[in-house]
């Protein structure tokens, strides 16, 4: 049987990697390695968070026809690598792409079988504060990620795109709720 595509989005700094961790965990679920064009943050682990890559590399990427979906977020290239979907989801297993809505747009276009869920802080004081501490970024860069935040959030409510949105309030409670509407959702499917 074809596994499932689970797609988690959300704002940053809303808690959405924690999150994934968990659920890669609990279901036994393998992660997506990006590519980006962002820089390195401190804790960042090339290959194992994202593969970090220079324009002309992803650009050869994207002419290769090597990416399931890819978008410019705050500046900075984003894409899935095809391959390691395809053959997860050929095995019957569960892969997990944490991306954002321009993205989740794209696979949902190409695998209407994919299920989205959408991260959310439970207000949008209780986002910008986490934004502030987590962050290592300077308060413009964080001013501009709550603006595109915001924009995010909006633009899934009003796109028919996810079909889930969890408010991370608590985290168990939160991975807790995503386990079960992925578990429903694979049974759903038989
Ligand atoms: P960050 O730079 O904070 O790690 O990620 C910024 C945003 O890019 C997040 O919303 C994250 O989910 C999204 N993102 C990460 N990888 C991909 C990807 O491969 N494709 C798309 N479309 N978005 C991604």
């Amino acid at each position: 049987m074809e596994g499932l595509l689970l797609i988690i989005s959300g704002p940053s700094g809303v808690g959405k990697s924690t999150i994934t961790n968990r659920i890669l965990e609990r279901l036994g679920a393998t992660l997506s390695v990006s590519m980006t064009t962002r820089k390195m943050r401190p804790g960042d682990v090339d290959g194992e968070h994202y593969h970090f890559v220079d324009e002309g590399a992803f650009e050869s990427v994207v002419e290769a026809g090597g990416f399931l979906e890819h978008a410019v977020y705050a500046g900075n290239q984003y894409g899935t690598p095809r391959e390691p979907v395809d053959k997860i989801l050929a095995s019957g297993g569960v892969i997990v792409l944490e991306i954002d809505v321009a993205g989740a747009a794209q696979v949902k276009g190409k695998m209407p079988g994919a299920f989205a869920v959408f991260i959310e802080a439970p207000t949008r004081d209780a986002l910008l504060h986490r934004l502030r501490t987590r962050s290592t970024e300077d308060e413009a860069t964080i001013q501009r990620r709550f603006g595109i935040a915001q924009r995010e959030i909006e633009f899934a409510h009003a796109s028919e795109l996810y079909d889930a949105f969890v408010i991370n309030d608590d985290l168990e409670r939160a991975v807790s709720e995503l386990a079960g509407l992925v578990e429903s959702a694979m049974a759903a499917r038989g």
